[in-house]
């Protein structure tokens, strides 16, 4: 395919939303895959709801994600400016030659008499629409109306009886009678278009090929199609591309889940992971392989393979595929996305020296199989570090080690007070010193020392548990386990 162009048009109110991050993917990933130009603009002509902050939120969410954009906001090219309240006098042109043309009209009708209308509609059974009362106003009636200071509306003349369709790349043919469609607004009285109007002179001007977007633009379509018509412009492409509903089959709101990109970036979520989860919302890979980077997308993706039943979003899962890239990340990049978690936490200082990014780093990788988002890490942390209990289900294990366990632990003790700080080597020494000196190696040696420490016969490297809970921790716990033995071993 030649001369592919696909954009993502977000509207800068609030941050870059799951749904919207999607779309933006499957944009993004159909540019590529035909190495062609994948363009980011701005529509905010909602001038109340939107803001630089929402802009910039949705720009770090964009390329936090790895979706760097080739033209458009920031970025710059030919078609620019990018933000549609910087387009202003290219929609105007436009408005101008309907109007010149009698496809569009100046309406003059009161809030109170639309109201008025709508009511008196719905009262009727009526779907409510413009009854085009201006619709044929002469221009000398403009011309007056205009002089003395009205504020009119600019309506669309939508042709009656008419079928308009769409070849929908991913829902067949979708049709819609303009009988269904009153004459719509285009430029509102502050003389700002409405998204209907500018989103079609955008993909004309910025040359768009295909435009996949949400199910919930689809009802937009039509209108846009007509204005294609009237404009005398070729359509790109369209693909609608389904809701995202949370497991109880209702849309997605907050309470299935964070919504936004940022949340997930602060959950301590890998970029990859949302990535390759966000794309599985609605397209399905040919094989079971479930597992893509980005390029590996780019290689995969197709829009043939995108469902028009609704995506379920399962947060499960995401904490899943999140836990399958944290252990399949280097070390380096663990460290990266665990160390602001930690100094959140309070438990790495804001500026980290050697030795606390040495802590930070055993930890991070001692605990790596047991977290599914960076996030977790501080909780976990505080579970280890929390007083243990020796449990019944211990009772075989501990009958069996006897005094073994004690002599063990005692040395183990006297060791460690004798340090000022513990290592994971230095820890490894000082079981090494214990086993020459006590005679005591192996399993009985390893079981009473896990156990003393955790309360637990299994759980991550003691070496890494050691260093999770400290010199202090653990001599608290000998002396803890030591208590614990002389009842056990008398009862
Ligand atoms: N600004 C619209 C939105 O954020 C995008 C519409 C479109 O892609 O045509 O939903």
């Amino acid at each position: 395919m030649k001369n592919v162009r696909l954009r993502f048009a977000p509207s800068p109110t609030g941050p870059l939303h799951i749904g919207g991050a999607r779309s933006a993917l499957f944009n993004y990933l159909l540019a590529k895959k035909y190495r062609g130009t994948f363009l980011v603009r701005m529509e905010d002509t909602d001038l109340e709801r939107s803001s630089a902050a929402s802009e910039e939120n949705i720009k770090d969410s964009l390329k936090w994600l790895g979706m760097d954009w080739d033209e458009g906001v920031d970025a710059g090219g030919d078609c620019g400016p990018y933000r549609q309240t910087e387009r202003l006098s290219i929609y105007r042109q436009a408005v101008d030659k309907l109007l010149a043309e009698g496809k569009a009209y100046y309406c003059f009708c009161s809030e109170e008499e639309l109201d008025r209308e709508r009511e008196a509609q719905s009262a009727r059974g009526e779907t409510p629409r413009y009854g085009g009362k201006c619709r044929d106003l002469t221009r000398e009636e403009w011309q007056s109306r205009l002089d003395s200071g009205a504020k009119p509306v600019v309506r669309f003349k939508v042709p009656p009886g008419e079928e308009v369709a769409i070849d929908d790349l991913v829902r067949g043919r979708v049709a819609f009678e303009t009988d269904g469609i009153g004459d719509f607004i285009i430029v509102k009285s502050d003389g700002i278009p409405v998204y209907n109007f500018a989103v079609v002179l955008d993909d004309v001007t910025m040359k768009i090929s295909h435009v996949i977007r949400g199910e919930e633009h689809l009802s937009n379509t039509p209108r846009q199609v007509l204005l294609y018509d009237a404009l005398g412009y070729a359509m790109p492409k369209f693909a609608h591309i389904s809701l995202i509903l949370g497991q109880d089959k209702t849309k997605m709101s907050k309470r299935h889940g964070s919504t936004s990109v940022v949340a997930y970036r602060d959950q301590g979520y890998l970029p990859e992971a949302l990535v390759n989860f966000l794309a599985l919302l609605g397209w399905s890979p040919e094989g079971e392989e479930e597992i893509f980077d980005l390029d590996g997308l780019v290689e995969a993706f197709s829009l043939d393979r995108v469902s028009k039943s609704p995506a379920v979003f399962d947060l499960e899962k995401l904490k899943w595929l999140n836990g399958v890239y944290i252990r399949n990340a280097a070390p380096e990049r663990r460290l990266a996305f665990a160390l602001p978690h930690l100094q959140n936490a309070g438990l790495v200082p804001a500026e980290p020296a050697a030795d606390d990014l040495l802590w930070a780093q055993t930890v991070t990788e001692a605990l790596k199989n047991h977290i599914n988002a960076f996030g977790e890490l501080p909780a976990l942390i505080a579970r280890y570090r929390q007083p243990v209990a020796y449990g019944e289900e211990l009772g075989e294990e501990l009958k069996a080690l006897g005094e073994d366990a004690v002599t063990v632990i005692r040395a183990v003790l006297a060791k460690l007070e004798a340090l000022e700080t513990v290592s994971a080597d230095g820890y490894k020494a000082l079981l090494k010193e214990v086993k020459k000196e006590t005679g005591i190696g192996g399993r009985p040696l390893f079981h009473s020392v896990r156990i003393a420490k955790t309360g637990s016969t299994e759980g991550p490297d003691m070496d890494k548990v050691a260093i999770i809970i400290g010199r202090e921790g653990m001599i608290e716990r000998c002396r803890e386990f030591l208590r614990f033995m002389e009842h056990f071993l008398q009862s």
